[in-house]
């Protein structure tokens, strides 16, 4: 047993999340994101439960604990109650306080994550928001999507949303009171430093990798290798 077992044994996640696993392979069998990528949970929470330092910084550093959507389905049908998307959680936290998941694509997406998600969630009080949405990033979305982006105010109006209105409703502006009391949220549960840190050892990968940061969000952002797909 290590230094980093040991910083992940603080984890309230991994005390709530691993007590023994008996490797019976429930976790795998009902995990969604298991169908979908080179991925599996049972392995992830018998590396952790065998306390091997050099194996967790594997993992810590790699893409596969990336994968998991933290549904949650795993701690459901667990039959001694382990919950291996919570140690997921934990992994997924160290290897953003250490700086480890630069090493992987998967954990490098963390970048354009952090700066979307809490960026418009600071700004807007939304995690997405449709002013920040550019189709021309999602041409998948079709030309209907097309269309919407393109006459937000008319779109929204026919939804009978309050876009951009004061009072309750469905995207209305969250007053800056409002904004200012979030920001206070990711200061005390330690949000804003786990943000600066992110950006931080990402600003150090871009250099190392030779790009600006805005390359390296474009890349980050768009770059995805077929590797990581359960082609079986
Ligand atoms: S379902 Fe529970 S006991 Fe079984 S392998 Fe997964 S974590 Fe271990
Ligand atoms: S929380 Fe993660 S590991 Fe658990 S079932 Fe969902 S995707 Fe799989």
């Amino acid at each position: 047993m290590g230094k980093l077992y040991d910083l992940l044994k603080e984890d309230y996640r991994i005390k709530e999340g691993l007590k023994t696993c008996i490797n019976c392979g429930t976790c795998t069998a009902i995990c969604p994101a298991a169908e979908f990528y080179k991925y599996d949970p049972r392995k992830i929470v018998d590396t952790i439960q065998r306390g091997d330092d050099g194996e967790i910084e594997k993992l810590l550093k790699s893409d596969t604990i990336w994968y998991c959507g933290e549904c949650l389905s795993c701690l459901t049908r667990c039959p001694r109650k382990n919950g291996p998307g919570l140690v997921i959680m934990a992994l997924r936290d160290l290897s953003a306080r250490l700086g480890y998941f630069v090493e992987s694509e998967k954990g490098r997406q963390l970048y354009p994550l952090t700066k979307i998600m809490t960026g418009n969630i600071l700004k807007y009080g939304y995690c997405i928001h449709p002013d920040t949405f550019k189709w021309e990033d999602h041409v998948e979305s079709g030309p209907v999507w097309k269309w919407h982006t393109e006459h937000l105010e008319e779109s929204y109006a026919r939804q009978g949303a309050n876009f951009h209105g004061t009072g309750p409703g469905a995207l209305r502006d969250i007053p800056q009171e409002s904004l200012d009391e979030l920001k206070k949220i990711f200061d005390i549960t330690g949000a804003t430093e786990r943000m600066e840190c992110v950006e931080r050892y990402s600003r150090a990968k871009a250099e190392e990798m030779g790009m600006d940061m805005e390359e390296y969000f474009r890349h980050t952002f768009e770059h995805c290798s077929n590797e990581h797909f359960n082609n079986d």
